[in-house]
């Protein structure tokens, strides 16, 4: 029998409670238990609202309504979310639970306490999840009658569209996602915020604090541009201030919870916080992070002279995932001489160029389209299904922490919000470019990165006198649209052809091609996209890589219902397992190099992804070979992505491979057991690691007995200390990022010339 009560009080939580409490309750208790000036509160426990459900026969006719939902479909979304809502609203609580409420409150203080009552769902900020705004909260509740429905109402807040549309994408389960409520001391605060206890893009130990006039809820909903301060932890100081225009702030309203009105003009532009009173709410944020171990988002306030802490929970978005750091080296720097429209604050790294659809009202968002630039005052969590299916996301107001910027991050679509007038200045349909990174919307489609147009001097000889590097210096590419840039690096040839983002860019499967009988039409754009890289590099190899997408990447392309679910994409049905499995993706693949190489393209080479046993390359080559291609003089090579590969690298070389080139992205990975995607253990992901070192140093050794050509192309191959190892133990050649060549080529001449001139010194001195 369940013994939990109805009511539990902030003194008796304690994180473990989370189940009962959710994790803005456990967090409060957690944190007036190490002392931080916690508002008194107490919680209806997720125990309370299972109770109701069961006692008034709710429970399965509210699963029912959610039962084979399609959340794409608005719609059906909509529909279903008012009935569960509707359920949960009119049923009558027990006269147990009501009265229990009631004394609670009594017991808080008299009868006309203020209370904020905010929903708390039990699979609230966890780690790796933010359900952040995703559920109510309702302020300035005064009077038992009133806190009840405000109770009842956050219960059926868990039935909100929004809410079930994210649970759905978060792979959350319905029947087993509760529901608890904080009913607390409502602080009237004259200024709060926000803050990231650690920067939340970079993990860096400075506090960004976030802060307006009034209560928070204008902040973390970002319906005003706050002042922003950034504390260094390390010296203890205000590092920046950035003090913005605030023209609206929220305070309590008798009737209606809360009211937003004007700032006075004067109070508009004038700093909110102090450096001490920033270095207090520092301090306090250093304590729950020590605390809990992880970055904490924390929600403060300030009363006269008292701080608040109102919540805190972990920051679900630190750190770049590795796959991406190539992307978005690529994709980072877009031109400066290009008109800049608007600029806010960089809230979501990346870049993207799309059409301008401002929306104005959340019910506009239906004709948002795939690709799209996303422009609106401010996003909020009913736009979550059109922020998925954008390129980017532009706000007039909102900073580093509202609703925009962290659900941004977490889809990993690039934003700029606190823009102030992007919604009056940009047009409906015009083209633009984002950097979320650098916070600026620029005129057009740009797709030269600043960084190019440096290298592109160096190339017509404005910069020093090229490098001579005997270790090939190669580069990677992804997108053809890229290769004009990379081959101005003057790189050696191109290291790594990802070509799974050529069929990406299509927005449908090759199983969708092929099922459709448009196998020509696949084979056609293969070779077109690719033909532009190889036209880029005349006379210089070209090494493409066979088809390696997980079959989550394919998910939401046509075709991608087909995809089979998998638990693990990672580890699953990917590069040349699948082409292997599936002889009709892989021989359009091979019609396309075909063609390449009958129209003269002979320094295309083709290297097998994800290979972890020697027969995989021979069934490969002879697969190839019975499609009419000459395996034996063609070049054909494989990645080193999966230990066993490196292990059997002997075996590979008797196979006749002509060259190996190490994928370190996924070599560490598999080597070391860390999901190179999951933030959590990010700081675990070593490329220097002594165990993928070893596995790097035996197969470039063996390679070298073979003289056969050995590279790399994973992210390490653009890090110069990788680099200066790799060289000093003879790497034949290396394949770096468009924007690293620079660096990596002047890193491998200097490790080249210590060699020689060490050499010489041995000689010499002997
Ligand atoms: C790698 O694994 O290092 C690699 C280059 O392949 P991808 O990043 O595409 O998995
Ligand atoms: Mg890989």
């Amino acid at each position: 029998m369940n013994t939990v009560p109805n009511i539990l009080w902030l003194e008796e939580i304690r994180k473990e409670d989370i189940i009962s409490v959710g994790g803005k309750g456990a967090s409060l208790g957690e944190m007036s238990s190490i002392g931080l000036p916690v508002p008194k509160a107490f919680v209806v426990t997720a125990q309370a609202f299972r109770r109701f459900l069961v006692e008034t026969g709710l429970e399965q006719k509210v699963y029912k309504s959610l039962d084979r939902l399609d959340v794409e479909n608005n719609d059906a979304l909509e529909k279903a979310a008012e009935t569960a809502k509707g359920l949960v609203l009119k049923a009558k609580v027990s006269a147990a639970i009501r009265d229990e409420v009631k004394k609670a409150y009594r017991r808080m203080a008299s009868d006309d306490l203020v209370v904020a009552v905010r929903s708390s769902a039990t699979a609230e900020d966890l780690p790796d999840a933010s359900f952040a705004g995703q559920q109510e909260t309702y302020l300035n509740i005064r009077g038992e009658a009133a806190l009840l429905t405000a109770v009842q109402k956050c219960w059926a807040s868990l039935y909100g569209a929004r809410a079930i549309y994210y649970r759905a994408k978060q792979g959350f389960d319905d029947h087993t996602v509760n529901i608890a409520v904080v009913v607390q001391q409502l602080v009237n605060s004259e200024k709060a915020g926000v803050m990231f206890t650690s920067h939340p893009i970079t993990g860096e130990p400075l506090t960004i604090i976030e802060g307006s006039w009034g209560l928070g809820e204008s902040v973390v909903s970002g319906s005003v541009s706050p002042d922003k301060y950034e504390f260094d932890q390390r010296t203890e100081k205000v590092v920046n201030r950035l003090i913005s225009t605030k023209k609206i702030e929220i305070i309590a309203d008798g009737e209606h919870g809360t009211k937003t009105v004007e700032v006075a003009t004067g109070r508009q532009d004038s700093q909110v916080l102090s450096d001490a009173e920033v270095a207090k709410l520092a301090m306090y944020g250093k304590i729950a992070e020590n605390h809990y171990g992880v970055p904490q988002d924390v929600e403060w306030g300030i009363v006269g002279d008292a701080f608040y802490i109102l919540q805190s929970r972990p920051i679900t978005t630190i750190g770049t995932k590795m796959s991406e750091q190539g992307a978005s080296a690529e994709k980072s720097g877009a031109k400066e001489s290009h008109k800049i429209l608007v600029q806010g604050q960089g809230a979501s790294p990346g870049i993207a160029s799309g059409k301008v659809s401002i929306i104005r009202d959340v019910k506009d968002t239906g004709g948002v389209k795939e690709g799209d630039i996303l422009v609106t005052r401010m996003t909020n969590p009913d736009m979550v299904p059109a922020m998925k299916k954008v390129a980017a996301i532009v706000t007039d107001e909102g900073g580093m922490t509202c609703h925009a910027a962290i659900v941004s991050r977490e889809l990993g679509t690039p934003a700029v919000v606190g823009t102030k007038n992007a919604t009056s200045l940009l047009k409906d349909g015009q083209l633009v470019t984002i950097d979320g990174e650098r916070g600026l919307v620029y005129e057009g489609v740009i797709d030269q990165p600043l960084q190019k147009q440096q290298a592109v001097s160096q190339q017509v000889g404005i910069g020093p006198a090229p490098i001579i590097t005997a270790t090939s210096v190669k580069v990677n590419v992804s997108i053809p649209e890229a290769a004009a840039r990379a081959a101005a690096t003057g790189a050696d040839g191109v290291g790594l052809l990802r070509i799974e983002h050529l069929i990406l860019g299509l927005n449908k499967t090759p199983g969708w091609f092929i099922t459709n009988h448009r196998e020509e039409e696949f084979v056609r754009e293969l070779h077109d996209g690719i033909k532009i890289v190889l036209d880029a590099f005349p006379g210089k190899p070209v090494w493409v890589r066979t088809l390696d997408a997980p079959t989550d990447e394919f998910r939401n392309m046509m075709g991608g219902e087909n995809e089979p679910h998998e638990h693990n994409p990672m580890l699953g049905w990917r590069g040349i397992r699948r082409d292997l499995q599936s002889p009709d993706q892989f021989r359009l693949q091979v019609e396309a190099f075909k063609q390449l190489w009958k129209e003269g393209y002979d320094n295309v080479g083709v290297m097998f992804p994800m290979v972890s046993h020697p027969d995989q390359f021979v069934q490969a080559k002879e697969m190839m070979r019975g499609w009419g291609v000459d395996v034996e003089t063609v070049t054909l090579g494989i990645m080193i992505e999966i230990p066993s590969s490196a292990i059997l690298i002997e075996d590979f070389l008797t196979c006749g491979i002509k060259f190996a080139s190490f994928g370190t992205n996924d070599l560490i990975q598999y080597t070391l057991a860390i999901d190179r995607n999951n933030e959590n253990v990010a700081d675990m992901y070593q490329p220097k690691h002594p165990a993928v070192l070893h596995l790097i140093h035996n197969a470039i050794q063996t390679c070298r007995k073979y003289g056969v050509e050995c590279s790399i192309c994973g992210q390490a191959g653009s890090d110069p200390k990788m680099v200066e190892w790799l060289v000093e133990h003879g790497i034949s050649s290396v394949s770096a990022n468009i924007d690293a060549i620079a660096k990596i080529r002047e890193t491998v001449a200097r490790t080249e010339k210590h060699i020689i001139l060490e050499a010489a010194r041995n000689r010499n001195a002997e």
